[in-house]
């Protein structure tokens, strides 16, 4: 299993990456990006830490892996993934790392779906897929996923829009392979992988085959181009200032495919269009089993930071306040619950791979999604406006500022100042900085739509159950 060290070794490879339209010569020594790359050696680290090894490593015939490899095939399976992306993301100081969480989503469904593909059309897509599964796994890899088209006209498919490239499509095939050609949009932690899964974002119909692809390739494949988003800059920050954005980052790009060659080895879907959507929707019931088990040291860090601040203030025992704190321990815990009970009712489907229910999955989904922005609201009415209006940690410290902070931004008696501004800053970071718009946009949208958990949650219900019981009531 790879160090750290190794991991950021791996990444000085000539990667086409650019930064504020610079061309970053290399990602683990840019000021930015340096900062998302030590946060994903977080999974490095903890494969090596006695702390976390027997979570984090799995063992087949011997050889130890990193467990995100790991096909589940029971419940256990699943809550053992589950709390090891949770350990992992309350590492990352509530940041999910992601750099083996997505790819290894992307590796379930494309076990499910080249196993169906193969057996409905003969093709040997499975094979495929299992020898990349394997490559990765052997050689500790950083997987990230492009999924997402930059989509054009939301209203329009593929062949409607105003130029054929608004989704990646295949412009040619050789005796070496295909050659694909568009933009894939918002793929996290593609600067600091190691591969990239591309999959199919919708359904495709018939006369649309070209947009059916997913394959996997290395992020120095010639023609691919990583135009990193520069949203939020901490890196300069004093833990104090700023304890989350100062030391983790998640980057995404804007994934240029110019005509780039993947080998046949490396495709896992070419022109298939009538499974791009299974694959797409696979993959996402998947992901969002990573999502609701990486949002729990979040809304967890919401809870703690609610009640530190309502102990600190003065005003634990306030009945407005405790009824907040009610409300944002039943956000959590009721996220918690419907995760766990998602693993547990997950059913068998092919080769075994357990697949965690699709209801609750999207249930606690949309249940995080929809309410995350009235708990920060919570936590905000609770520390009060210094949120905004604080001092910094240089003020604190300034020889003449220090005592005027000291003296005038206590809270309850006992408590340090420091401790009170400290804990303010992590309120700042969870709700109102750039951090915490970063993941309140996450929230919305990352893992899909709030409309598609909807319709998801809808296809999945069990609705003859209740029309019987509902005919039945009514005598008809
Ligand atoms: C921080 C972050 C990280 C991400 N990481 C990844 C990643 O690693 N890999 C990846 O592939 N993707 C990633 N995503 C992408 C994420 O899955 C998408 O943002 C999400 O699917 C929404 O797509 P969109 O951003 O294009 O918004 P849109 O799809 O444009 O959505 C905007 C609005 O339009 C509505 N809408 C869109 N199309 C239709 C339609 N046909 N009919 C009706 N309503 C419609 C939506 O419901 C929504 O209300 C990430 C996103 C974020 C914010």
């Amino acid at each position: 299993m790879r160090s750290r060290d190794e991991y950021i070794e791996s990444l000085r490879d000539g990667r086409e990456v650019y930064f504020k339209g610079q061309r970053v010569t290399d990602v683990t020594t840019h000021p930015e990006i340096r900062l998302a790359v030590e946060h994903a050696a977080i999974d490095y680290d903890m494969a090596h830490d006695p702390v976390w090894r027997s979570l984090a490593v799995a063992e087949e015939d011997g050889k130890p892996y990193s467990r995100y490899f790991r096909l589940p095939l029971t419940a256990g399976d699943l809550l053992d993934r589950s709390r090891l992306i949770e350990a992992a993301t309350t590492l990352g100081g509530t940041l999910v790392v992601l750099i083996k969480e997505i790819g290894t989503d992307a590796l379930f469904a494309l076990h499910l779906v080249a196993h169906e593909l193969d057996r409905r059309k003969g093709t040997q897509y499975l094979d495929r897929v299992r020898k990349f599964h394997a490559y990765a796994r052997e050689h500790d890899l950083a997987l990230s996923v492009a999924q997402t088209d930059v989509k054009g006209d939301r209203a329009k498919s593929p062949l409607e829009q105003e130029h054929p490239d608004y989704y990646l499509r295949i412009v040619a095939e050789t005796a070496e392979g295909i050659v694909v050609r568009g933009a894939k949009v918002h793929t996290s932690v593609s600067v600091n992988s190691n591969e990239m899964i591309v999959l199919p974002t919708r359904a495709m119909k018939a006369d649309e085959s070209a947009y059916a692809v997913a394959f996997a390739l290395p992020v120095d494949t010639k023609g691919l181009k990583l135009i990193t988003s520069a949203y939020g800059s901490h890196h300069d920050d004093s833990h104090f200032d700023a304890p989350l954005a100062s030391r983790h980052r998640m980057m995404e790009t804007l994934t240029v495919f110019d005509d780039v060659l993947v080998p046949h080895d490396r495709v896992f879907l070419n022109g298939e269009w009538e499974f791009a959507g299974e694959l797409a929707k696979t993959f996402v019931e998947f992901h969002r089993f990573t999502a609701i088990s990486y949002k729990l040291p979040l809304v967890d860090g919401l809870v703690g930071a609610a009640l530190l601040m309502a102990e600190y203030n003065g005003i634990d025992r306030v009945k407005h306040v405790q009824e907040k704190l009610a409300k944002l321990v039943g956000y959590a815990e009721t996220l918690r619950a419907l995760l766990r009970l998602s693993a547990l009712d997950s059913k068998a489907g092919a080769l075994g791979i357990a697949i965690p229910k699709p209801l609750l999955v999207n249930m606690a989904k949309l249940h995080f999604a929809t309410n995350y922005h009235q708990m920060l609201a919570y936590v905000q009415d609770i520390t009060g406006g210094l949120i905004a209006t604080g001092p910094s940690e240089a003020d604190l410290e300034g020889a003449e500022t220090g005592p005027y902070v000291r003296r005038y931004l206590g809270g309850r008696k006992g408590i340090p100042v420091e401790h009170r501004l400290q804990a303010i800053n992590l309120v700042k970071e969870l709700t109102a900085t750039d951090f915490a718009g970063y993941q309140a946009v996450l929230a919305i949208h990352a893992e899909g739509s709030i409309e598609a958990e909807k319709l998801a949650m809808v296809r999945e219900h069990d609705s003859a159950r209740c029309i019987a019981l509902a005919k039945q009531l009514a005598g008809i």
